[in-house]
């Protein structure tokens, strides 16, 4: 104990988690941050009417993992919180992932009828299938209903990948590209959902509120840490680090791009204040069809904050792919064109062992804050 010394690159939530979990362990932790703010992804900002916004789109927290939770329960407290998203087709707007409500009013009474009956067939005990199921079974009709899923739900909402080549790319698309046996209309099934009752960064805040932990924000990691190709050493203002950096942003700029950037997609968010309790039926509302929005989201049906005559839109328009970091990416493009490049990056790394890639970006995989959180905790447990 004490003499032990660790690097955080990147505080989003891995970051703070990693940070918080190495602290407790008894690491005297060094973070660098990029930008002036902690929090990454999970940023949040308060309107001019009093309104918590999530910066970069709704961040919904859920999980079955209750060590997770518990952990997390330790910088804040949190309220039950159920996600409901409506899918609006232009003219008709019904519950998502589609239930059997859904299937009603999309395709009349007789024919959801048929379908369900051929779901309960063809999937005996079970609630929810995903369309790439329905496309995998031998049944037409679920097949064409597979297809309706795909081109009419996930295609358009990311924008661009045709249903051969789609891979259901992020846990928000995997609910997306649902279909719920019965009437069930919240978003997710995990045991445990939740918010924070003063948001997410307070919660990052204080996970870094901790003697152990230094924090350097306005520092861009790469200015203060490099790595020799196939190297197995990280260096930290050019000496030897001989603790283990938690690296949290994407990889391909460690080595200057040099097998090309990976690709992320990224997402322009604009937000509307308007004088009115409430604008939507629900917190958030798919829009594929919608020439320039694909969601849109009320921020105070996530937050249940009490304030009347107020209300907030964030309305989501989809950037083209990123080739490179010009605005902060979202997610991962995952193609297995893509995940080559990851690989040989990889490879670059592997025999420096102390360098531990963690989180959505540095893993390139799609990952809700719960599985970020679960990953630096095994990561402190192997240590
Ligand atoms: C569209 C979308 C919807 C989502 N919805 C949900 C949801 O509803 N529920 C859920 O659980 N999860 C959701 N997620 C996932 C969740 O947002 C992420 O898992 C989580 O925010 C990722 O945190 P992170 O710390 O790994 O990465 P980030 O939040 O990206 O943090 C990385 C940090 O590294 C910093 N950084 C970058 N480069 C450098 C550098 N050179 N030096 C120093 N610092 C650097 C960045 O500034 C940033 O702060 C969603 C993700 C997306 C894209």
């Amino acid at each position: 104990m004490g003499n032990k010394e660790a690097l955080v690159i990147g505080l989003g939530i891995t970051g703070c988690s990693a940070a918080r979990m190495l602290a407790d362990a008894g690491y005297s932790v060094t973070c660098f941050e990029r930008a002036s703010h902690v929090g990454g992804r999970l940023f949040e900002d308060i309107r001019a009417n009093g309104i918590r916004v999530q910066v970069y789109g709704p961040r919904i927290f859920h999980t079955d993992n209750e060590s997770v939770y518990r952990f997390l329960k330790r910088f804040g407290s949190f309220y039950p919180y159920r996600h409901r998203v409506l899918l609006s087709t232009g003219d008709k707007t019904v519950p998502l992932p589609l239930n059997s409500h859904s299937l009603e009013v999309l395709f009349g009474e007789n024919h959801a009828h048929q379908i369900l009956i051929r779901l309960q067939t063809y999937f005996p005990d079970r609630k929810r299938i995903s369309s790439d199921e329905l496309i995998r079974s031998s049944d037409e009709m679920l097949i064409d209903l597979g297809r309706f899923i795909i081109e009419n739900i996930l295609t358009l909402k990311i924008n661009r990948q045709s249903p051969d080549s789609f891979i259901p790319a992020d846990d928000s698309y995997a609910n997306d590209a649902m279909v719920d046996i019965g009437t069930d209309d919240c978003y997710y099934e995990d045991s445990i959902q939740a918010m924070p009752m003063q948001g997410f960064l307070p919660i990052m805040e204080s996970m870094l509120d901790h003697p152990s932990i230094t924090t350097y924000l306005n520092m861009d990691a790469l200015s203060r840490i490099s790595i020799l190709e196939n190297s197995s050493r990280v260096l930290l203002d050019g000496v030897p680090f001989n603790g283990p950096v938690i690296f949290t942003p994407s990889v391909d700029r460690l080595f200057d791009y040099k097998y090309g950037a990976l690709p992320y997609r990224a997402t322009k968010i604009t937000f509307h204040d308007e004088k009115r309790d409430f604008c939507n039926e629900s917190a958030v509302i798919v829009t594929p069809k919608d020439p320039e929005y694909v969601r849109i989201t009320e921020s105070k049906q996530i937050t249940l904050q009490d304030i009347d005559g107020h209300t907030t839109l964030s309305m989501e328009t989809p950037y083209e792919t990123m080739v490179k970091a010009h605005t902060e990416p979202f997610e991962p493009e995952i193609t297995e064109a893509n995940l080559a490049i990851l690989n040989r990056y990889m490879d670059l790394l592997k025999n420096c062992t102390s360098l531990i890639p963690l989180g959505r970006m540095a893993t390139y995989r799609n990952m809700s804050i719960a599985e970020s959180i679960e990953q630096a905790q095994k990561m402190v447990a192997a240590l």
